[in-house]
């Protein structure tokens, strides 16, 4: 699967391929192993035991569940929604000693970072880590910047990093003079950048970055570059990167990488006067040929304001396309691939996970804690604040 349209020559990177093993691995921005003994899927009384030991733990536990999360998981999330909106809401309850990150790992990183220290963070299951997070590793980025530096424009460049980034791009971020976006506030943050510095080195989802500096900023696609940290020197030379205004980092999302231009056409032809929706994760072309584009939440609050009997097909992550579709039955919603996808990491977190985190806390047990080091926490809040700041 490819998800540009750049000849596949070069390495993929191989932390992907790592996702269902069990060995760590200390390039990735998460574990991949978990310890401890996981209740049978097939055991008839999980939901009776994620009940009673939520139960049991009280208002000392609270359960973050991302919007791609599976149904048998949501249903027991104290709050649901995107990864800010979750670390803030947990930072929001001080009284809970416990948050248990339904989500990725960079999600319950950032978590981590924004509670206070009297809280832990839990991620049932360490091997759910983000395919786009791990395609922008410290060390490449630090790589990166010294390719930069040599060409003479680091100083002239503000990262700006993508809220689904591990904590060390977040702190890198930091220490740099940038800031981190989300999908729903890229705009805001690239023209903060570009009135500090005169490029943005845009981290780690290329298609977020282009779509956000073509179109809604007006840059043209040449103003972009694709740095890509499997080829010597990003696979661009000093000359590029000095006339370049936007340096995309080669990442993207296995996810919403996959809609093509063809599933736009093809959906279009089947459905006579849908509305296309996708999310600006998507590949330019594809996001070029949809009626909307925005965020998970904007997606959300679309489909409550769209009218009964209106037909969307929608470019983002299944279990959140299905739930929608299950809510709102008065529309036509439909998933815009026509094959299914979900995230496979964040699937990762099932029942018996939950299960198992939330019994091991009730008996007094914290495992799985995701734990920011004091540095890295630093820096990487800094850039944090400089997002709250954005005007
Ligand atoms: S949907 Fe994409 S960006 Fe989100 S966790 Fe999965 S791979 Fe990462």
């Amino acid at each position: 699967m490819t998800t540009t349209s750049e000849p596949l020559d070069v390495q993929p990177t191989p932390l992907a391929l790592l996702l269902l093993g069990r060995e760590s691995d200390p390039r990735s921005e998460r574990g991949v192993d978990c310890p401890g003994d996981l209740p049978a899927p097939s055991d008839p009384d999980l939901v009776e035991r994620a009940r009673a030991a939520k139960a049991k733990l009280g208002e000392k536990v609270f359960v973050l569940g991302h919007h791609y999360q599976r149904d048998e998981v949501i249903q027991f999330a104290d709050v649901t929604g995107d990864s800010f909106k979750l670390a803030r809401d947990a930072a929001a309850r001080p009284e809970a000693e416990y948050i248990v990150f339904c989500g990725v790992h960079f999600m319950a990183e950032s978590a981590d970072i924004l509670t206070s220290d009297a809280q832990q963070v839990v991620l049932p299951d360490l091997a759910a880590g983000c395919s786009m997070a791990d395609m922008a590793t410290a060390e490449q980025v630090a790589e990166c910047w010294d390719v930069l530096t040599e060409a003479g424009v680091a100083d002239v460049t503000v990262p700006v990093s993508y809220m689904n980034s591990s904590a060390d791009i977040k702190a890198f971020t930091g220490r740099h003079g940038g800031t981190i976006c989300t999908s729903s506030n890229a705009e805001r943050a690239l023209e903060w950048a570009f009135q500090q510095g005169e490029k943005v080195l845009f981290l780690p989802d290329q298609h977020l970055g282009r779509n956000t500096a073509v179109r809604e900023m007006g840059f043209s696609p040449e103003d972009c570059i694709v740095y890509n940290p499997h080829k010597p020197n990003g696979g661009v030379t000093a000359e590029q990167l000095r006339d370049a205004k936007m340096i995309l980092w080669r990442g993207h999302c296995s996810v919403h990488g996959r809609f093509s231009l063809e599933s736009v056409e093809d959906v279009r032809a089947r459905i006579p006067g849908v509305n296309v929706l996708v999310h600006p994760e998507c590949k330019h072309e594809v996001v070029s040929a949809a009626d909307h584009v925005g965020s998970t939440e904007y997606i959300i609050k679309a489909l409550e304001a769209a009218p009964a009997g209106s037909s969307w097909a929608i470019g983002t992550e299944l279990n959140l396309v299905r739930r929608l579709a299950k809510a709102h039955p008065d529309k036509q919603i439909v998933f815009l691939d026509k094959t299914v996808c979900f995230c496979s990491t964040m699937n990762r977190i099932d029942l018996p996970h939950l299960v198992w985190a939330l019994e091991s806390l009730a008996d007094g047990k914290v495992v799985n804690r995701i734990q920011v080091d004091r540095e890295t926490e630093h820096f990487a809040k800094l850039a944090l604040e400089r997002m709250l700041a954005l005007p």
